[in-house]
């Protein structure tokens, strides 16, 4: 399938709703568009997806079939790693060299997922405790680790192939059938990957891909009976309008939410080092990513070195669409995000902080902000400081000793990810064990793989990805007695 045959399939896609135009964020040139599918359309792949789960196609397959066919799609995301890298780019502003890394990881996240379809498995014990079997009965005990039934999957535009492949991989490998739903921007390459899933063997109305807005096709997944879990990856006000929709049948739910975390670099830091990975930990993607680190805090002593050298590397930073030879960041990913971290930048002018560089739009087409470094941002009352904002712009403040610099890490509603750069080790473990945030990296940034879980603290969600927990967010535990 190549480009241009996605960009028809989507355009002829059925739907009842509002037509939705696809845009390249770095050129703002509209690629195509597609209807919303509307909430018969929902309703309808609902009931494939249970008609599937109740005929047990994939959950009754064995672990080993299951996972020959994960593997397979996998095999199948890299030979077709040119048109999902395309996509990615087109779609989503992203670098080549960078989309092409995000496709790989995608396949990976199947591989790795591949390996659990055989080891979904339970606990068992001898229990002689009796209770109204009389004291001296002898009872066997163990548990079973079954699939939900039709889970909803809704995910954001930032990684449009990433996102995907980390909520399929595990919800096939535990069993479960789906409705999945990318971001009204870019939904694509979920086209593309949805139909390698069925060359891969995954059977019909196993997988089951949905196209609209999230207030109508969205809300409509959240909201219907039969869908009895929703894994959500997305901001948090969002996640807790999820939340409240879900009640309605008191559905399960995994929250990958949004994060503002913390960079602690101690004045022992490897700066050089420290330097590179918190301006690239922030600007990368123009600071689209869940993990990027967007409140910085620097010793004292260093404070002025590291803002010269964040600010260094802000400037040279290459920004550019995806066809422009050398681009290393891309632009925000739509009009609605530029006024978004725009409304931010303004409101950081009138509280009078001080733009050390950035803060304004590039004179181009494109929805391109320069990386943007703030100091004296005042942590009580500011805005920018305590809200995500999910673009290249980062506060950077200074503190005078390790228990300030906890202080800050910890002064806010998140708790996504957090890094400490410091030599003095003992420092960097304890440290560790005081940050509120699901991740902690040390002496290293950005750092994820699918072989480890990944959640939230706080209000960045509830739940895991990744690793064993990411199979466990789709098996629920049945208690099996027996007496002997
Ligand atoms: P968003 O919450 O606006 O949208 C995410 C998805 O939810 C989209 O598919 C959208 O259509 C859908 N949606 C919107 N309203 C809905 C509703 N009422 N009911 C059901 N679905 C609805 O988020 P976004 O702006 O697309 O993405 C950026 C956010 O995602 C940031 O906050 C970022 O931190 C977060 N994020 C978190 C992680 C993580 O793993 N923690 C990873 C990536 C992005």
């Amino acid at each position: 399938m190549n480009v241009q045959a996605v960009l028809g399939e989507i355009r002829n896609r059925p739907g009842t709703g509002e037509v939705i135009p696809i845009i390249n964020p770095a050129t703002e040139e509209q690629i195509t568009e597609f209807t919303d599918c509307g909430e018969d359309a929902v309703n309808d792949a609902v009931a494939r997806a249970k008609a599937a789960n109740e005929a047990k196609v994939w959950r009754g397959l064995p672990g080993s079939e299951r996972a020959k066919i994960l593997w397979r799609v996998a095999d199948l995301i890299d030979r077709n790693a040119d048109t999902l890298a395309e996509l990615e780019s087109l779609n989503a502003g992203i670098p080549p060299e960078q989309a092409r890394i995000i496709t790989a990881v995608g396949a990976e996240w199947f591989r790795y997922y591949a390996g659990w379809c055989t080891k979904i498995e339970g606990i068992a014990a001898d229990v002689n405790t009796g209770g109204v079997m009389g004291p001296n009965s002898q009872l066997h005990a163990y548990t079973l680790k079954e699939p939900y039934g039709v889970v909803g999957l809704i995910f954001p535009w930032n990684g449009p192939v990433f996102n995907y492949c980390a909520k399929l991989a595990p919800s096939l490998a535990a069993g479960c059938t789906s409705v999945v739903k990318p971001a009204e921007e870019t939904p694509l390459s979920a086209l593309v990957l949805d139909r390698l899933l069925a060359e891969g063997g995954v059977p019909d109305g196993v997988v089951n891909l949905l196209t609209g807005y999230g207030h109508t096709a969205g809300a409509a997944i959240t909201a219907h009976p039969d869908v009895e879990k929703v894994a959500f990856t997305g901001s948090t006000e969002v996640g807790k309008e999820i939340v409240r929709t879900a009640s309605s049948n008191l559905k399960k739910v995994t929250l990958e939410l949004g994060g503002k975390s913390p960079v602690l670099i101690f004045d022992d830091a490897d700066l050089n080092m420290a330097i590179t990975m918190a301006a690239m930990g922030i600007f990368i993607h123009s600071g689209q990513g869940c993990i990027c680190g967007s409140r910085i805090f620097v010793q004292r002593g260093v404070f002025d070195q590291v803002v010269e050298g964040i600010v260094t590397i802000a400037n040279n930073l290459k920004l550019g669409g995806p066809t422009e030879e050398g681009s290393m960041i891309g632009p925000l990913i739509s009009a609605k995000q530029l006024n978004r971290v725009m409304g931010f930048l303004d409101d950081g002018k009138s509280d009078g902080v001080d733009i050390v560089t950035g803060g304004y739009r590039l004179d181009r087409t494109g929805y391109f902000v320069h990386p943007t470094v703030l100091t004296n941002v005042d942590p009580a009352t500011s805005r920018l400081y305590k809200q995500e904002i999910f673009g290249p712009v980062v506060t950077v403040l200074p503190f005078d000793d390790d228990d300030e610099a906890i202080a800050y890490a910890n002064d806010t509603t998140y708790g996504l990810c957090s890094t400490v750069w410091t030599s003095n080790l003992g420092r960097a473990h304890r440290i560790a064990k005081e940050i509120q945030a699901g991740t902690v990296t040390l002496n290293c940034q950005m750092t994820f793989d699918h072989s480890m879980p990944f959640g939230g603290y706080k209000q960045s969600g509830w739940g895991y990805e990744a690793g064993r927990a990411g199979i466990d967010t789709y098996l629920q535990s049945k208690t099996v007695w027996a007496q002997l």
